[in-house]
């Protein structure tokens, strides 16, 4: 099925959406109410083109997945003290930031493609060098920009000059909120919970591979309220793996952290969706905290859910029962958050979204974007539940991607249910000999994301747009750490300073 690519007159009324976005989203945040809940989800390395693809897929039209939905819709610059440096001669100086020289929307663009026409060899410049999910997620986590691999460290790796123990390591979010605010706080992920995006929120750590000191972490010291993820050792073919060290483990199923947890992890022939929603029923119950571990052989993730080539029958088939979606991750997690009266943190990831890029995995990508969109509907309808203390004007939810990957374009026009025929390792990854999709690259790319809110605060997005890039609106991922700390009522100084 081809129709031709976006017009002219799509983008205009995509343009004329963006403006009245304004005005939407002053009906979500009325209101002087504190954001008690916090709600970040990640599609992790998704970008524009991935979400009009699964959004073609399932609803036959550009924008209809969850998170389109949002009153507040923007632009988001990803880059890195590494991406920085590359355009810099190796200088950051985070008093004197130029933020141009992390993105330059004169070469990619004022919006990402197709809201915006990219500049003249922008595929080039976009493609040079990005940031990856550590440092995205740090600058989400802490507000500082740091270096690729840093998980809420100070670039350079340095002992000293950060603001939680005097060492290099970064305040999180999480920190922050359960420090001043009595939060509880809750990471969950589709891929190992060791893994960069979830443990820059609950770690600190110069290099995110070092994920047997990063779960000890997570489970010794910092004890979230909630973690659920991928990384079970009983589920990990690959010796190099290692998401959880074995004592970790072992003391999560049987010993000293039983105590305050209730252990949930994949079992053959065990639904794991209802045992995690169970056990989160159970932890609710025991006023205990939960850790769900989950994920497959090889590569520590749940199985992602896999859309079927069924043109105008749009259907997802999960591999297995055996791992929890997204979806009822994120419900068992807000099970036993909600039961704070202080309030809650929660950051969830779609993690798979990002592994299926960088294969340039259309199939899977779709089916990974699926998954995410069927978790926001789930925290939106979660929000709106009558008769609890939980609503828009106290809850903020936050949906976004922490950077792009493999320069996909959508060349033609697919209907709902209909894939592109797909064919495995002709490039090293997968070929579309219809030309219905191309791909630029299998890495990250610095393309602008985009990120949704609703909710108390999220008018704040709108005023910090413009403070880093003048005439442009485009927000810094820094920025979304500044807004969530303001919406809970603690507002924090920025550590960074922009030369204009
Ligand atoms: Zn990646």
């Amino acid at each position: 099925m081809k129709k031709p690519l976006l017009g002219v007159a799509v983008r205009q009324v995509l343009a004329a959406a963006l403006i009245t976005s304004c005005s939407l989203s002053a009906l979500a945040d009325s209101g002087p109410r504190e954001a008690k809940h916090i709600i970040l989800l990640i599609g992790d390395g998704m970008n524009i083109e991935h979400e009009i693809a699964a959004s073609r897929y399932l609803f036959g039209n550009d924008f209809d997945l969850s998170f389109h939905t949002l009153p507040y819709q923007g632009n988001q610059s990803t880059w890195d003290v590494s991406t920085y440096k590359y355009w810099s001669d190796g200088i950051y100086d985070p008093q004197a930031i130029r933020p141009t020289l992390g993105y330059d929307p004169a070469q990619g663009g004022a919006a990402p493609y197709p809201l915006s026409p990219e500049g003249p060899g922008a595929e080039g410049y976009l493609k040079a060098k990005a940031t990856d999910s550590a440092s995205a997620a740090t600058a989400w986590a802490s507000g500082y920009k740091t270096d690729d691999g840093n998980l809420s460290w100070l670039p350079g790796d340095p002992d000293t000059g950060g603001n939680r123990t005097g060492d290099g390591s970064l305040k999180t979010i999480a920190e922050h909120l359960r420090e001043l605010k009595d939060y509880a706080i809750g990471v969950v992920s589709t891929v190992p919970f060791t893994h960069a995006t979830p443990a820059a929120f609950v770690s600190h750590n110069k290099s995110r591979n070092n994920y047997g000191d990063i779960g000890h972490e997570i489970i010794a010291t910092l004890k979230p309220e909630v973690v659920i993820g991928g990384g079970h050792p009983g589920y990990d073919g690959s010796p190099t793996n290692n998401y959880i060290a074995a004592e970790d483990y072992d003391n999560l199923k049987n010993g000293v952290y039983g105590a305050e947890y209730v252990f949930v992890e994949r079992f053959p022939g065990v639904d794991g969706g209802l045992s995690l929603l169970t056990g989160a029923q159970q932890a609710v119950a025991e006023g205990k905290k939960l850790f769900g571990l989950f994920g497959k052989e090889g590569d520590g993730n749940f199985e992602s859910l896999k859309p079927n080539d069924l043109p105008a029958t749009p259907t997802v088939t999960q591999a297995t029962r055996e791992n929890p979606t997204y979806t009822e991750a994120t419900l068992a997690a807000l099970k036993v958050l909600s039961q704070d009266p202080d309030g809650f943190f929660l950051m969830a990831e779609q993690g798979d979204i990002d592994w299926a890029n960088h294969a340039n995995d259309f199939q899977r990508m779709v089916g990974t974007i699926k998954d995410l969109h069927d978790g926001v509907q789930a925290v939106i309808d979660f929000v709106n539940q009558p008769n609890d203390a939980i609503d828009w004007r106290n809850t903020l939810l936050i949906v976004t991607s922490d950077h792009s990957n493999n320069y996909m374009r959508n060349r033609t026009v697919l209907g709902a249910g209909d894939l592109p025929e797909q064919t495995p390792n002709c490039t090293g990854s997968q070929c579309y000999p219809g030309g219905e999709v191309t791909f630029g690259t299998t890495s990250h790319t610095n393309e602008l994301t985009r990120i949704y809110a609703m909710g108390a605060g999220s008018r704040r997005f709108e005023s910090a747009e413009l403070e880093w890039y003048p005439r442009v609106r485009i927000l810094d991922n820094t920025q979304v750490f500044q807004v969530m700390m303001a919406a809970a009522g603690v507002p924090q100084v920025s550590p960074l300073r922009i030369r204009k």
